[in-house]
Protein backbone atom coordinates (compact mmCIF):
# COMPACT_ATOMS: atom_id res chain seq x y z
CA UNK A 1 0.00 0.00 0.00
CA UNK A 2 1.49 3.05 -1.15
CA UNK A 3 2.29 5.60 2.10
CA UNK A 4 2.61 9.05 0.96
CA UNK A 5 2.10 11.25 3.76
CA UNK A 6 1.43 14.69 1.68
CA UNK A 7 0.64 17.86 3.35
CA UNK A 8 -1.03 20.86 2.24
CA UNK A 9 0.67 23.53 4.14
CA UNK A 10 4.20 24.71 3.92
CA UNK A 11 7.40 22.73 4.42
CA UNK A 12 8.02 24.70 8.33
CA UNK A 13 4.13 23.52 9.59
CA UNK A 14 4.82 20.21 7.93
CA UNK A 15 8.00 19.70 10.18
CA UNK A 16 5.92 20.62 13.31
CA UNK A 17 3.53 18.56 12.75
CA UNK A 18 5.61 15.79 11.03
CA UNK A 19 7.00 14.51 14.52
CA UNK A 20 3.88 11.52 15.76
CA UNK A 21 3.31 9.87 12.79
CA UNK A 22 6.64 10.24 10.18
CA UNK A 23 8.11 9.36 13.88
CA UNK A 24 6.69 6.15 14.25
CA UNK A 25 7.18 5.37 10.37
CA UNK A 26 11.08 5.85 11.32
CA UNK A 27 10.89 3.58 13.63
CA UNK A 28 9.24 1.08 11.62
CA UNK A 29 12.12 0.81 8.83
CA UNK A 30 14.99 1.29 11.60
CA UNK A 31 13.54 -2.49 13.16
CA UNK A 32 12.78 -3.85 9.63
CA UNK A 33 15.39 -6.91 8.80
CA UNK A 34 14.85 -7.01 5.34
CA UNK A 35 18.48 -7.47 3.91
CA UNK A 36 18.39 -4.55 1.03
CA UNK A 37 17.16 -1.37 2.41
CA UNK A 38 17.37 1.97 0.73
CA UNK A 39 16.98 5.53 1.87
CA UNK A 40 16.34 8.16 -0.56
CA UNK A 41 16.88 11.50 0.17
CA UNK A 42 15.09 14.20 -1.87
CA UNK A 43 11.10 13.46 -3.66
CA UNK A 44 11.98 14.64 -6.91
CA UNK A 45 12.56 12.96 -10.55
CA UNK A 46 15.68 12.01 -10.07
CA UNK A 47 15.36 10.07 -6.46
CA UNK A 48 12.22 8.72 -7.31
CA UNK A 49 13.02 7.58 -10.43
CA UNK A 50 16.00 5.77 -8.60
CA UNK A 51 13.16 4.78 -5.73
CA UNK A 52 11.22 2.81 -8.57
CA UNK A 53 14.20 1.23 -10.48
CA UNK A 54 15.02 -0.06 -6.99
CA UNK A 55 11.78 -1.43 -5.61
CA UNK A 56 10.78 -3.13 -8.90
CA UNK A 57 14.39 -4.69 -8.23
CA UNK A 58 12.91 -6.16 -4.60
CA UNK A 59 14.42 -3.47 -2.73
CA UNK A 60 12.73 -1.76 0.61
CA UNK A 61 13.15 1.79 -0.57
CA UNK A 62 12.33 4.87 1.80
CA UNK A 63 12.27 8.16 0.41
CA UNK A 64 12.31 11.24 2.73
CA UNK A 65 11.91 14.88 1.44
CA UNK A 66 11.86 18.20 3.51
CA UNK A 67 9.25 19.99 1.25
CA UNK A 68 5.41 19.46 1.32
CA UNK A 69 4.74 18.09 -1.84
CA UNK A 70 7.00 15.80 -4.37
CA UNK A 71 8.78 16.46 -7.74
CA UNK A 72 11.43 19.29 -6.30
CA UNK A 73 11.60 21.47 -9.22
CA UNK A 74 8.52 19.89 -11.57
CA UNK A 75 5.87 21.68 -10.00
CA UNK A 76 2.46 23.12 -11.89
CA UNK A 77 -0.89 24.65 -10.76
CA UNK A 78 -4.26 25.24 -11.87
CA UNK A 79 -6.02 28.57 -11.97
CA UNK A 80 -8.48 30.26 -13.55
CA UNK A 81 -8.66 27.61 -16.08
CA UNK A 82 -4.59 28.38 -16.88
CA UNK A 83 -2.19 25.35 -15.96
CA UNK A 84 1.29 26.85 -15.18
CA UNK A 85 4.50 25.08 -14.89
CA UNK A 86 6.57 27.05 -12.56
CA UNK A 87 9.66 25.38 -13.25
CA UNK A 88 10.42 22.85 -16.02
CA UNK A 89 7.80 22.56 -19.07
CA UNK A 90 8.89 20.16 -21.22
CA UNK A 91 10.75 16.48 -20.89
CA UNK A 92 12.35 15.80 -24.25
CA UNK A 93 13.04 12.06 -24.17
CA UNK A 94 16.29 11.31 -26.06
CA UNK A 95 18.43 8.92 -23.49
CA UNK A 96 17.45 5.54 -24.05
CA UNK A 97 17.53 4.53 -20.24
CA UNK A 98 14.91 7.60 -19.60
CA UNK A 99 12.80 6.32 -22.78
CA UNK A 100 12.94 2.62 -21.55
CA UNK A 101 11.70 4.06 -18.05
CA UNK A 102 8.78 5.76 -18.55
CA UNK A 103 7.37 2.62 -21.37
CA UNK A 104 8.17 0.17 -18.42
CA UNK A 105 6.34 2.61 -15.84
CA UNK A 106 3.34 3.16 -18.09
CA UNK A 107 4.35 7.03 -18.21
CA UNK A 108 4.98 7.92 -21.89
CA UNK A 109 1.78 6.10 -23.15
CA UNK A 110 -0.31 8.73 -20.55
CA UNK A 111 2.39 11.23 -21.61
CA UNK A 112 0.93 14.19 -24.03
CA UNK A 113 3.56 14.67 -27.00
CA UNK A 114 4.20 18.36 -28.08
CA UNK A 115 2.32 20.09 -30.89
CA UNK A 116 3.65 19.71 -34.91
CA UNK A 117 4.05 23.60 -34.33
CA UNK A 118 6.54 23.17 -31.52
CA UNK A 119 9.11 22.31 -34.20
CA UNK A 120 9.01 25.88 -35.51
CA UNK A 121 11.41 28.18 -32.89
CA UNK A 122 11.84 31.57 -32.85
CA UNK A 123 14.73 33.96 -32.36
CA UNK A 124 14.49 37.97 -32.98
CA UNK A 125 15.95 39.02 -35.52
CA UNK A 126 15.43 42.47 -37.26
CA UNK A 127 12.51 43.42 -33.78
CA UNK A 128 10.55 40.43 -35.14
CA UNK A 129 10.38 37.01 -34.62
CA UNK A 130 12.08 34.67 -36.76
CA UNK A 131 12.03 30.72 -37.57
CA UNK A 132 15.55 28.81 -36.65
CA UNK A 133 16.29 27.32 -39.96
CA UNK A 134 15.09 23.86 -39.55
CA UNK A 135 17.30 22.40 -42.92
CA UNK A 136 20.32 22.99 -44.84
CA UNK A 137 18.19 24.98 -47.75
CA UNK A 138 16.12 26.82 -45.11
CA UNK A 139 18.90 27.74 -43.34
CA UNK A 140 20.98 29.39 -46.51
CA UNK A 141 18.21 31.47 -47.11
CA UNK A 142 18.08 32.70 -43.22
CA UNK A 143 18.43 36.16 -43.10
CA UNK A 144 19.70 35.09 -39.97
CA UNK A 145 23.66 35.37 -40.44
CA UNK A 146 25.16 37.42 -43.40
CA UNK A 147 26.24 35.95 -46.44
CA UNK A 148 29.98 36.17 -44.95
CA UNK A 149 29.09 34.18 -42.02
CA UNK A 150 27.14 31.34 -43.74
CA UNK A 151 30.14 30.81 -46.25
CA UNK A 152 32.34 30.68 -43.36
CA UNK A 153 30.02 27.84 -42.03
CA UNK A 154 31.18 25.84 -45.26
CA UNK A 155 34.44 25.85 -43.50
CA UNK A 156 33.48 23.90 -40.73
CA UNK A 157 34.41 20.31 -41.10
CA UNK A 158 38.13 21.43 -42.39
CA UNK A 159 38.57 23.23 -38.79
CA UNK A 160 40.98 21.50 -36.93
CA UNK A 161 40.00 19.81 -33.60
CA UNK A 162 40.17 21.47 -30.19
CA UNK A 163 42.25 20.11 -27.84
CA UNK A 164 41.68 22.46 -24.42
CA UNK A 165 38.75 20.13 -22.26
CA UNK A 166 38.16 23.57 -20.94
CA UNK A 167 37.07 25.16 -23.39
CA UNK A 168 34.04 27.72 -23.01
CA UNK A 169 30.89 26.94 -25.42
CA UNK A 170 31.58 30.73 -26.44
CA UNK A 171 35.01 29.88 -27.10
CA UNK A 172 34.44 26.54 -29.01
CA UNK A 173 31.04 27.93 -31.32
CA UNK A 174 33.52 30.84 -32.35
CA UNK A 175 36.22 28.76 -33.06
CA UNK A 176 34.33 26.14 -35.46
CA UNK A 177 31.22 28.37 -36.44
CA UNK A 178 31.86 31.90 -36.15
CA UNK A 179 30.59 34.67 -33.81
CA UNK A 180 27.26 35.47 -35.81
CA UNK A 181 26.12 31.67 -35.24
CA UNK A 182 27.00 32.74 -31.07
CA UNK A 183 24.71 35.73 -31.08
CA UNK A 184 22.02 34.73 -33.01
CA UNK A 185 21.76 30.99 -32.29
CA UNK A 186 24.16 29.27 -29.92
CA UNK A 187 23.65 32.70 -27.30
CA UNK A 188 19.84 32.11 -27.28
CA UNK A 189 19.90 28.78 -26.88
CA UNK A 190 21.97 28.75 -23.87
CA UNK A 191 19.80 31.16 -22.56
CA UNK A 192 16.57 28.54 -22.72
CA UNK A 193 18.41 25.59 -21.27
CA UNK A 194 21.11 26.65 -18.79
CA UNK A 195 19.82 30.80 -17.95
CA UNK A 196 23.59 30.19 -18.82
CA UNK A 197 26.86 32.37 -19.96
CA UNK A 198 28.39 30.80 -23.23
CA UNK A 199 31.59 32.53 -22.25
CA UNK A 200 31.75 31.03 -19.23
CA UNK A 201 29.77 27.40 -19.58
CA UNK A 202 32.03 24.61 -20.44
CA UNK A 203 31.07 22.77 -23.54
CA UNK A 204 32.83 19.55 -22.44
CA UNK A 205 30.10 19.57 -19.82
CA UNK A 206 27.40 21.56 -20.46
CA UNK A 207 27.22 20.58 -23.88
CA UNK A 208 28.98 17.19 -24.11
CA UNK A 209 26.59 16.05 -27.23
CA UNK A 210 28.63 18.98 -28.98
CA UNK A 211 32.03 18.12 -27.51
CA UNK A 212 31.76 14.42 -28.60
CA UNK A 213 30.62 15.65 -32.32
CA UNK A 214 33.96 17.26 -32.39
CA UNK A 215 36.69 15.34 -30.92
CA UNK A 216 34.82 11.92 -32.86
CA UNK A 217 33.61 13.33 -36.03
CA UNK A 218 36.58 16.03 -35.96
CA UNK A 219 33.43 18.54 -37.19
CA UNK A 220 29.95 19.47 -36.32
CA UNK A 221 28.54 19.41 -39.79
CA UNK A 222 30.00 16.13 -40.59
CA UNK A 223 29.30 14.49 -37.02
CA UNK A 224 26.01 15.65 -37.61
CA UNK A 225 25.48 14.13 -40.73
CA UNK A 226 26.73 10.78 -39.77
CA UNK A 227 24.66 10.63 -37.49
CA UNK A 228 21.70 11.27 -39.78
CA UNK A 229 20.49 14.50 -38.12
CA UNK A 230 21.13 17.90 -36.36
CA UNK A 231 23.85 18.36 -34.06
CA UNK A 232 20.80 18.74 -31.29
CA UNK A 233 19.50 15.76 -29.28
CA UNK A 234 16.85 13.92 -30.85
CA UNK A 235 13.86 12.73 -29.01
CA UNK A 236 10.27 13.16 -28.12
CA UNK A 237 9.17 16.58 -26.11
CA UNK A 238 6.47 15.69 -23.85
CA UNK A 239 4.09 16.73 -20.64
CA UNK A 240 1.40 15.44 -18.89
CA UNK A 241 -2.61 16.60 -19.37
CA UNK A 242 -1.59 17.66 -15.38
CA UNK A 243 1.82 19.16 -16.08
CA UNK A 244 5.32 17.80 -15.42
CA UNK A 245 5.00 16.56 -11.97
CA UNK A 246 2.42 14.04 -12.78
CA UNK A 247 5.74 12.14 -13.34
CA UNK A 248 6.69 12.61 -10.30
CA UNK A 249 3.32 11.42 -8.43
CA UNK A 250 3.00 8.62 -10.11
CA UNK A 251 6.43 7.65 -9.30
CA UNK A 252 6.04 8.47 -5.71
CA UNK A 253 2.79 6.22 -5.91
CA UNK A 254 4.43 3.37 -6.84
CA UNK A 255 7.51 3.88 -4.54
CA UNK A 256 4.86 3.82 -1.87
CA UNK A 257 6.75 4.82 1.26
CA UNK A 258 7.46 8.49 0.76
CA UNK A 259 7.55 10.93 3.60
CA UNK A 260 7.34 14.44 3.11
CA UNK A 261 8.38 17.45 5.64
CA UNK A 262 10.95 14.71 6.40
CA UNK A 263 14.33 16.95 6.65
CA UNK A 264 17.54 15.33 6.49
CA UNK A 265 20.08 16.89 8.95
CA UNK A 266 22.61 14.81 9.01
CA UNK A 267 24.56 11.36 7.73
CA UNK A 268 26.63 8.54 9.00
CA UNK A 269 28.30 5.46 8.61
CA UNK A 270 27.87 2.98 11.86
CA UNK A 271 27.91 -1.01 11.71
CA UNK A 272 28.31 -1.40 7.84
CA UNK A 273 24.55 0.69 7.34
CA UNK A 274 24.33 4.00 6.25
CA UNK A 275 22.30 6.51 8.62
CA UNK A 276 20.26 9.84 8.31
CA UNK A 277 19.20 11.99 10.71
CA UNK A 278 16.00 13.34 10.66
CA UNK A 279 14.70 15.80 13.44
CA UNK A 280 15.56 13.94 16.69
CA UNK A 281 15.17 10.53 14.77
CA UNK A 282 17.41 8.22 12.63
CA UNK A 283 16.72 5.56 9.88
CA UNK A 284 19.32 3.31 8.60
CA UNK A 285 20.04 1.56 5.72
CA UNK A 286 21.89 -0.57 3.64
CA UNK A 287 22.07 2.43 0.96
CA UNK A 288 21.50 5.53 0.76
CA UNK A 289 20.79 8.06 -2.14
CA UNK A 290 21.30 11.63 -1.88
CA UNK A 291 19.05 12.78 -4.68
CA UNK A 292 19.12 16.57 -3.13
CA UNK A 293 20.14 19.88 -4.71
CA UNK A 294 23.77 20.26 -4.52
CA UNK A 295 24.59 22.63 -1.24
CA UNK A 296 22.41 20.46 0.64
CA UNK A 297 24.68 17.29 -0.28
CA UNK A 298 27.50 19.26 0.25
CA UNK A 299 26.40 20.07 3.83
CA UNK A 300 25.51 16.69 4.90
CA UNK A 301 29.17 15.13 3.51
CA UNK A 302 31.13 17.92 5.40
CA UNK A 303 31.89 15.95 8.46
CA UNK A 304 33.06 13.75 6.50
CA UNK A 305 34.94 15.23 3.34
CA UNK A 306 35.86 18.54 4.56
CA UNK A 307 38.11 20.68 1.82
CA UNK A 308 37.04 17.62 -0.85
CA UNK A 309 34.22 19.04 -0.90
CA UNK A 310 35.36 22.10 -2.86
CA UNK A 311 33.98 21.52 -6.10
CA UNK A 312 30.58 21.52 -4.81
CA UNK A 313 30.84 24.69 -2.93
CA UNK A 314 31.92 26.38 -5.91
CA UNK A 315 29.26 25.81 -8.36
CA UNK A 316 27.42 28.65 -9.09
CA UNK A 317 23.66 28.89 -9.84
CA UNK A 318 21.65 31.10 -12.27
CA UNK A 319 18.20 32.65 -10.88
CA UNK A 320 15.26 32.48 -13.18
CA UNK A 321 11.74 34.48 -12.47
CA UNK A 322 8.63 32.70 -14.08
CA UNK A 323 6.00 35.42 -15.40
CA UNK A 324 2.79 33.45 -16.83
CA UNK A 325 0.83 35.71 -18.75
CA UNK A 326 -2.74 34.99 -19.79
CA UNK A 327 -4.53 36.73 -22.85
CA UNK A 328 -7.52 36.19 -24.78
CA UNK A 329 -6.54 35.09 -28.10
CA UNK A 330 -7.89 37.99 -29.83
CA UNK A 331 -5.24 40.14 -28.13
CA UNK A 332 -2.17 38.58 -29.40
CA UNK A 333 -1.10 39.29 -33.31
CA UNK A 334 1.11 36.63 -33.70
CA UNK A 335 -0.22 33.38 -34.68
CA UNK A 336 1.96 31.70 -31.67
CA UNK A 337 2.44 28.15 -33.92
CA UNK A 338 5.44 27.44 -32.49
CA UNK A 339 7.53 26.66 -29.04
CA UNK A 340 8.21 29.79 -28.02
CA UNK A 341 11.04 32.37 -28.37
CA UNK A 342 14.50 32.93 -27.41
CA UNK A 343 16.40 36.29 -27.23
CA UNK A 344 19.76 36.90 -27.78
CA UNK A 345 21.49 39.43 -25.39
CA UNK A 346 22.33 41.35 -28.78
CA UNK A 347 18.84 42.64 -28.73
CA UNK A 348 19.37 44.81 -25.40
CA UNK A 349 15.41 42.96 -23.84
CA UNK A 350 15.65 41.96 -20.31
CA UNK A 351 13.58 38.91 -21.20
CA UNK A 352 15.04 35.61 -21.89
CA UNK A 353 12.68 34.29 -23.87
CA UNK A 354 8.94 32.96 -23.65
CA UNK A 355 7.22 29.85 -24.31
CA UNK A 356 3.76 29.51 -26.27
CA UNK A 357 2.52 27.02 -23.57
CA UNK A 358 -0.72 26.99 -24.34
CA UNK A 359 0.23 25.75 -28.09
CA UNK A 360 2.96 23.44 -26.78
CA UNK A 361 0.09 21.25 -25.24
CA UNK A 362 -3.27 20.90 -24.65
CA UNK A 363 -5.04 22.74 -21.60
CA UNK A 364 -2.97 24.98 -20.65
CA UNK A 365 -5.19 27.83 -21.48
CA UNK A 366 -8.87 28.12 -21.63
CA UNK A 367 -11.11 28.19 -24.28
CA UNK A 368 -10.19 31.54 -26.86
CA UNK A 369 -7.29 32.20 -23.95
CA UNK A 370 -3.60 31.59 -24.77
CA UNK A 371 -0.73 31.03 -22.67
CA UNK A 372 2.68 32.83 -22.53
CA UNK A 373 5.31 31.43 -20.11
CA UNK A 374 7.99 34.09 -19.70
CA UNK A 375 11.63 33.81 -18.04
CA UNK A 376 13.53 36.58 -16.58
CA UNK A 377 17.31 36.72 -14.99
CA UNK A 378 19.47 33.66 -15.54
CA UNK A 379 23.44 34.26 -15.38
CA UNK A 380 23.71 37.77 -17.07
CA UNK A 381 21.07 39.46 -15.56
CA UNK A 382 20.28 37.90 -11.88
CA UNK A 383 19.26 41.41 -10.81
CA UNK A 384 16.17 40.66 -12.86
CA UNK A 385 14.53 37.86 -10.73
CA UNK A 386 14.72 40.90 -7.24
CA UNK A 387 11.88 42.87 -9.14
CA UNK A 388 8.69 43.11 -7.83
CA UNK A 389 5.87 41.54 -9.66
CA UNK A 390 4.27 44.30 -11.30
CA UNK A 391 8.07 45.24 -12.65
CA UNK A 392 8.63 41.71 -13.78
CA UNK A 393 5.22 41.59 -15.35
CA UNK A 394 5.88 45.31 -17.00
CA UNK A 395 9.23 44.49 -18.37
CA UNK A 396 7.98 41.14 -19.76
CA UNK A 397 5.13 43.43 -21.21
CA UNK A 398 7.33 45.85 -22.82
CA UNK A 399 10.04 43.69 -24.39
CA UNK A 400 6.87 41.29 -26.20
CA UNK A 401 4.58 43.49 -26.86
CA UNK A 402 6.50 44.58 -30.29
CA UNK A 403 7.62 41.11 -31.11
CA UNK A 404 4.05 39.02 -30.49
CA UNK A 405 1.82 42.51 -30.94
CA UNK A 406 -0.35 42.43 -27.57
CA UNK A 407 -3.36 44.27 -28.07
CA UNK A 408 -4.93 44.39 -24.41
CA UNK A 409 -3.45 43.66 -20.80
CA UNK A 410 -3.31 40.06 -19.80
CA UNK A 411 -5.90 38.96 -18.71
CA UNK A 412 -4.43 36.18 -15.92
CA UNK A 413 -1.00 36.84 -14.77
CA UNK A 414 1.24 35.25 -12.01
CA UNK A 415 5.52 35.05 -11.41
CA UNK A 416 7.67 32.86 -9.56
CA UNK A 417 11.09 33.10 -8.40
CA UNK A 418 14.18 30.16 -8.47
CA UNK A 419 17.04 32.22 -6.56
CA UNK A 420 18.97 29.04 -7.09
CA UNK A 421 17.08 27.69 -10.62
CA UNK A 422 20.30 25.99 -12.60
CA UNK A 423 23.18 25.04 -11.42
CA UNK A 424 26.18 26.49 -14.15
CA UNK A 425 28.78 23.50 -15.43
CA UNK A 426 31.76 26.39 -15.21
CA UNK A 427 35.25 26.19 -15.13
CA UNK A 428 36.49 23.35 -13.00
CA UNK A 429 33.25 21.54 -13.01
CA UNK A 430 35.49 18.59 -14.06
CA UNK A 431 36.27 18.01 -10.69
CA UNK A 432 32.50 17.57 -9.55
CA UNK A 433 33.00 14.33 -10.49
CA UNK A 434 35.91 13.16 -8.72
CA UNK A 435 34.14 14.77 -5.71
CA UNK A 436 31.41 12.49 -6.14
CA UNK A 437 33.91 10.05 -6.17
CA UNK A 438 35.48 10.75 -3.18
CA UNK A 439 31.99 11.17 -2.00
CA UNK A 440 30.99 7.58 -2.51
CA UNK A 441 34.03 6.05 -1.47
CA UNK A 442 34.35 7.60 2.14
CA UNK A 443 30.87 6.53 2.51
CA UNK A 444 30.42 3.33 0.95
CA UNK A 445 26.67 2.61 -0.12
CA UNK A 446 26.42 6.31 -0.95
CA UNK A 447 25.06 7.23 -4.42
CA UNK A 448 25.22 10.91 -5.18
CA UNK A 449 22.52 11.91 -7.70
CA UNK A 450 21.14 15.09 -8.95
CA UNK A 451 20.88 17.29 -11.72
CA UNK A 452 24.65 18.84 -10.56
CA UNK A 453 26.24 15.63 -11.71
CA UNK A 454 25.84 14.40 -15.58
CA UNK A 455 23.32 16.76 -17.04
CA UNK A 456 20.74 19.36 -15.72
CA UNK A 457 17.88 18.15 -17.79
CA UNK A 458 15.38 16.22 -16.32
CA UNK A 459 15.79 13.88 -19.25
CA UNK A 460 19.16 13.36 -17.99
CA UNK A 461 18.39 13.46 -14.09
CA UNK A 462 16.15 10.36 -14.61
CA UNK A 463 18.39 8.75 -17.52
CA UNK A 464 21.42 8.57 -14.60
CA UNK A 465 18.93 8.16 -11.81
CA UNK A 466 17.76 5.08 -13.72
CA UNK A 467 21.50 4.46 -14.89
CA UNK A 468 22.96 4.41 -11.14
CA UNK A 469 20.03 2.39 -9.86
CA UNK A 470 19.92 -0.57 -12.46
CA UNK A 471 24.22 -1.04 -11.13
CA UNK A 472 23.05 -0.49 -7.22
C1 LIG B 1 12.62 27.34 -13.66
C2 LIG B 1 13.18 26.04 -14.15
C3 LIG B 1 12.90 25.64 -15.46
C4 LIG B 1 13.42 24.43 -15.92
N1 LIG B 1 13.06 24.01 -17.18
C5 LIG B 1 13.39 22.76 -17.58
C6 LIG B 1 12.80 22.19 -18.75
O1 LIG B 1 11.95 22.81 -19.41
N2 LIG B 1 13.17 20.93 -19.11
C7 LIG B 1 14.07 20.20 -18.37
O2 LIG B 1 14.38 19.07 -18.75
N3 LIG B 1 14.61 20.69 -17.22
C8 LIG B 1 14.28 21.94 -16.80
N4 LIG B 1 14.76 22.42 -15.61
C9 LIG B 1 15.73 21.61 -14.84
C10 LIG B 1 15.09 20.42 -14.13
O3 LIG B 1 13.79 20.74 -13.74
C11 LIG B 1 15.88 20.02 -12.89
O4 LIG B 1 17.26 19.95 -13.15
C12 LIG B 1 15.42 18.66 -12.35
O5 LIG B 1 14.02 18.63 -12.20
C13 LIG B 1 16.12 18.37 -11.04
O6 LIG B 1 15.58 17.19 -10.46
P1 LIG B 1 16.24 16.54 -9.16
O7 LIG B 1 15.36 15.45 -8.72
O8 LIG B 1 17.66 16.19 -9.43
O9 LIG B 1 16.30 17.73 -8.08
P2 LIG B 1 15.11 18.56 -7.43
O10 LIG B 1 13.94 18.59 -8.31
O11 LIG B 1 15.72 19.85 -7.02
O12 LIG B 1 14.73 17.72 -6.13
C14 LIG B 1 15.53 17.71 -4.98
C15 LIG B 1 14.64 17.39 -3.79
O13 LIG B 1 15.46 17.28 -2.63
C16 LIG B 1 14.69 17.78 -1.54
N5 LIG B 1 15.62 18.11 -0.43
C17 LIG B 1 16.56 19.10 -0.41
N6 LIG B 1 17.18 19.08 0.78
C18 LIG B 1 16.65 18.08 1.51
C19 LIG B 1 16.90 17.54 2.81
N7 LIG B 1 17.84 18.04 3.64
N8 LIG B 1 16.16 16.48 3.25
C20 LIG B 1 15.19 15.94 2.46
N9 LIG B 1 14.93 16.40 1.20
C21 LIG B 1 15.64 17.44 0.74
C22 LIG B 1 13.98 18.99 -2.12
O14 LIG B 1 12.85 19.34 -1.33
C23 LIG B 1 13.61 18.49 -3.50
O15 LIG B 1 12.29 17.93 -3.53
C24 LIG B 1 14.25 23.62 -15.09
C25 LIG B 1 14.52 24.03 -13.78
C26 LIG B 1 13.99 25.22 -13.30
C27 LIG B 1 14.26 25.62 -11.88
Amino acid sequence: MPRILPRRDGPEDARNRLAPRAKAALHESVNESASRTAVIVGAGVSGLAAAVVLRRRGWRVTVLDSSARVGGAARAFRRDGFLCEEGPNTLLVSRPETRAFLEETGMLAKACEAAPDAQNRFVVFGGRLVAVPASPAAFFRSPLLSLGAKLRLCGEPFRPRGRDPDETLAGFVRRRLGPEPLRELVGPFVSGVFAGDPERLLVRHAFPRLWRLEQEHGSLIRGALKKGGGAGPKGKLVSWPGGLQELPEALARETGDVRLGAEVSALRREGGRLVVRVFDDELGADRVILATDVDTAARLLAPHLGDALRPFREILWAPIAVVHLGFRREDVAHPLNGFGVLISRARGLRTLGALFSSTLFPGRAPEGKVLLTCFMGGALDPEATLLDDDALVGQTLRDLDPLLGLKAAPAFRHTARWPRAIPQYESRHGEVAGACAAAEAALPGLRLLGNFRGGISMNDCLGNAVAAAREM
